[in-house]
């Protein structure tokens, strides 16, 4: 509860009190199951209210979904963490996210991981999290305004590729992608969504099936 003016989140992005409602976050996603120590440090650290429109900053560090404009969201805490957790035990070196949104995923994923790209389909969101991402000094993210359905074939093979937005069907490029051993993480479905993890073995893949969960639907084409 925020009854004292010490409790109030600031806004410089590295005050004491966003740092206790981050630990406050971060003690919760332990409760519901999250262990992955390195996702865990980078969701203690970085400024999720920095994400945000400031109207929105006082509920950053709650373990919801939040609109960031365009009809798109900033996803759950814990999706977040979950997602994270499933590609990082593998250590990958370089990873491709599709749906960079706000940026704050790949906030995440840039701790954690030495060489991140990521590709969004709105230039206002792009735009958005290039300089949000530029102001806190992250320089492991590359950013490319682009339709994710293709992946990035140019920097292949990825040893993990996250999909923050559903699509209702696998989209086989990003399987090709993905380097030896390398792991897909994405939703998949309409209504009804699954959290889906794919690994590659040769030219072979196998599936598991993860967390039901609520995505924005994946799209083609720019805007
Ligand atoms: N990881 C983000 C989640 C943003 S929501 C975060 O932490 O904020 C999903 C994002 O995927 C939206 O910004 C949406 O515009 C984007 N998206 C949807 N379809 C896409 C596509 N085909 N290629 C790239 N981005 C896409």
């Amino acid at each position: 509860m925020i009854n004292s003016r010490a409790d109030r989140l600031t806004l410089d992005g590295y005050g004491l009190t966003s740092q206790r409602s981050r630990e406050r976050m971060v003690e919760q996603l332990q409760e519901m199951g999250i262990q992955a120590t390195a996702v865990l440090a980078a969701m203690r650290q970085i400024p999720r209210h920095l994400f945000v429109d400031e109207a929105l900053a006082s509920r950053a560090y709650e373990n919801s979904a939040l609109p960031i404009g365009h009809g798109q969201t900033i996803s759950q805490p814990y999706i977040v963490a979950r997602m994270s957790e499933v590609v990082c035990h593998q250590q990958p070196q370089k990873l491709l996210e599709i749906g960079t949104g706000c940026g704050y995923q790949t906030a995440v994923l840039a701790s954690i991981c030495p060489e991140v790209l990521t590709i969004e389909r709105l230039k206002p969101l792009f735009d958005r999290a290039r300089a949000t991402l530029r102001q806190l000094k992250i320089d492991n993210a590359y950013l490319r305004h682009g339709d994710g359905y293709e992946g990035w074939e140019r920097y292949a093979p990825y040893d993990a590729i996250v999909v923050t937005a559903a699509p209702e069907a696998i989209p086989e490029a990003l399987l090709w992608q993905l380097s030896e051993g390398g792991r897909l993480v994405l939703p998949v479905g309409k209504e009804e969504q699954h959290l889906v993890a794919i690994t590659r073995h040769g030219d072979s893949f196998s599936e598991e099936s993860l967390n039901a969960v609520k995505f924005v639907p994946m799209l083609s084409g720019t805007r």
